[in-house]
């Protein structure tokens, strides 16, 4: 299952980057183009996290951007309902913008607040 081994990345790089502090919250951004069902994270995250003793009871919050992507030959950017869209003027050399990854924007822990920005 996919999302189980990327949830169980997740909260590794999270428990790891706490150094021990208790980690309250995590901040998930999961791009609409992903492949990544959000619910299926939500789902995973209860059960993974709580085997990590820095990861106990915290907090799951997703955020699911559009997808966009810059066109190279027009430089036009716009919104991408499907992986395979061309750029209305044809092009498909595209530069993605957001919504097709998995990034962890932030975690607060108790002490303080930390961010991280890592692609998994
Ligand atoms: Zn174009």
């Amino acid at each position: 299952m996919h999302e189980l081994t990327l949830t169980s990345e997740v909260c590794k790089v999270v428990a790891e980057a706490s150094k021990g502090q208790r980690v309250t919250a995590v901040h998930l951004e999961i791009g609409k183009l992903s492949g990544v069902y959000a619910e299926a994270i939500r789902f995973c995250f209860e059960l993974v996290s709580a085997e990590f003793p820095e990861l106990a009871g915290a907090a799951l919050h997703i955020t699911e951007p559009e997808g966009r992507a810059r066109c190279r030959r027009c430089e036009q950017s716009f919104t991408l309902h499907s992986a395979l869209e061309a750029c209305p003027c044809g092009s498909f050399e595209l530069d993605w913008i957001s919504g097709r990854g998995l990034i962890i924007q932030a975690m607060e822990v108790t002490s303080c607040a930390e961010s991280a920005a890592v692609r998994a």
